[in-house]
């Protein structure tokens, strides 16, 4: 098996290979090796590569499928966002601050996916500490577009969602506080799923905006979406905001075929048709819709008049708690320590000033401002008190709908450079997929289509709390109905083509 093998594999299809014994877990992983190794000088989607741990996992999956005990990820080769802890290896944020931290621990994800004996091929690059759209923040060199390579992947989980497009990882898992998993999907031609919050835990999860944060797959189509949140999803003790719900088989949801949809109301607010988005975005959204109006669904207009806030909102509370979330990087108890400093106090603002870029500082800024006495009140206060309003919005929505639809993002893939010295039209990025994480809704972006220039097109799908298998339900039958499975559309030409072949 070479490398050109797992171009496009899918975790049922890697299954189905490894279960038959047509290839065994170490040649699925020496084949993603191989692929790395060849496309990654210009995807780079890796912070860090774990060749020597992938080959032991791989061979400690084939013992078990020899045994007859696979699970559904046993042996699957995968990324993982480099903000999720992975004991004895790297864990950076893609930051200097952590540049050399290694965790004594695993996240609550990744002992998951090690105890169905998944292979780890290593760690995502990401805007650092998470804050971006683009992954031009990462400290250490930003992601290219799998599609186009002088474009960005999105971000925050840019170096995931190129992953999976590049075919380097057959799945990754990404985090999303304000569309950091679906806006990269959007953007990658992959799917991506935020699920509700508190359903998959954040033990383990460097922590940017924890009322906000939440980690999700980043696949090749809704399948393995289904599989991989089946393996990550449940309560832990560990983090006191997962909820207490019983597992679930999602895979049960995935519904096809004609009529599959009949019976679902699904809403379209008009307030995502966001002024700014593009024409194609905004074709290629109602051309989704018409389709799910054919799949059976009822589909109707609706109005979620306070859309427009949820932006100020998110840029007020993601700071704040970002501000709190990020003072234990002193340079004492771990992480970068700048201690060639006369005084304590300059110690600590050497630190955090080499420790952190400037988007961090930004934040840090902003939020240490907004949760100021004297501006407590006018800013953070209130934010928290629009933010009620925006969930109650939504709550009343999903009285009358199952679903609400909308583009992912309001562009296609943007060139690199072209957003960097703007952070406001950075920042817009993410303005269809925020609101979702102010109420702690599940969204999905699943692929729908290309721009005339063959850069993909997001469409979303959102849902109310724990409602995951609705939005499997209609993703899966959009998919299908589309053929925009992760292979309909091809793999990405651009920068496949660019990609395959041995010259840069
Ligand atoms: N782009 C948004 C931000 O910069 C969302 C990031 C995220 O979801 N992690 O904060």
């Amino acid at each position: 098996m070479d490398a050109s093998t797992v171009v496009g594999l899918s975790i049922q299809e890697a299954r189905t290979l490894l279960d038959s014994r047509q290839v065994s877990a170490v040649e699925l992983a020496r084949a993603s090796l191989e692929r790395i190794a060849r496309v990654e000088d210009r995807v780079r989607a890796f912070v860090s590569v774990t060749e020597d741990l992938a080959l032991e996992q791989a061979h400690e999956a084939d013992r078990r499928i020899s045994e007859g005990r696979a699970a559904p990820l046993t042996g699957i080769p995968v990324q993982l966002k480099d903000n999720m802890a992975t004991r004895g290896v790297k864990t950076t944020c893609s930051s200097r601050m952590l540049e050399d931290f290694v965790p004594t621990y695993d996240a609550t994800v990744t002992r998951r996916l090690y105890d169905q004996d998944a292979v780890l091929l290593g760690k995502g690059n990401m805007d650092e500490f998470a804050m971006g759209s683009s992954t031009e923040n990462s400290a250490f060199f930003p992601t290219r577009n799998p599609w186009d390579l002088d474009r960005v992947p999105g971000g925050s989980s840019g170096g995931p969602a190129a992953a999976v497009a590049a075919s380097e990882a057959v799945f990754s898992l990404g985090s999303d506080t304000g569309g950091s998993i679906r806006q990269p999907a959007a953007l990658c031609g992959v799917v991506g799923l935020k699920p509700t919050y508190g359903l998959v835990s954040r033990y383990g999860l460097v922590a940017f905006a924890s009322s906000l944060d939440q980690i999700g797959p980043i696949t090749r189509d809704v399948t393995d979406c289904a599989i991989v949140l089946n393996a990550i999803a449940g309560n832990d003790s560990r983090d006191s905001t997962s909820l207490n719900v019983d597992a679930k088989d999602y895979t049960d949801a995935l519904a096809s075929g004609e009529g599959s949809l009949k019976g679902l109301r699904i809403g379209v607010p008009t307030e995502y048709f966001v002024e700014g988005m593009e024409p194609e975005v905004e074709e290629s959204t109602r051309r989704s819709i018409k389709l799910l109006e054919s799949l059976g669904a009822e589909v109707a207009e609706t109005s979620l008049p306070h859309t427009s806030f949820a932006l100020s909102v998110y840029y007020i509370l993601a700071p704040s708690e970002c501000s709190a979330n990020l003072a234990r990087y002193d340079g004492v108890k771990y992480g970068f320590s700048d201690g060639e400093a006369e005084s304590m106090w300059e110690a600590l603002e050497r630190t955090r000033g080499g420790g952190f870029g400037p988007e961090v500082k930004r934040r840090i800024m902003l939020g240490t401002y907004a949760l100021s006495s004297g501006y407590y009140d006018a800013f953070y206060l209130k934010a928290q008190k629009v933010r009620t309003i925006i969930r109650r919005e939504f709550e009343r929505a999903f009285e009358e709908f199952d679903a609400i639809v909308s583009a992912t993002s309001p562009t296609v893939a943007f060139a690199l450079g072209e957003k960097t010295a703007d952070p406001v039209r950075m920042y817009l990025s993410d303005v269809l997929t925020l609101p979702a994480n102010i109420a702690g809704l599940p969204g999905m972006s699943v692929p729908a289509g290309t721009s005339e220039d063959g850069l993909p097109i997001g469409f979303q799908i959102l849902a109310g709390p724990l409602k995951e298998e609705t939005i499997f339900r209609i993703a899966r039958a959009f998919e299908q109905a589309s053929g925009w499975d992760g292979r309909g559309q091809g793999l990405p030409t651009v920068g496949h083509g660019t990609l395959v072949s041995p010259s840069p």
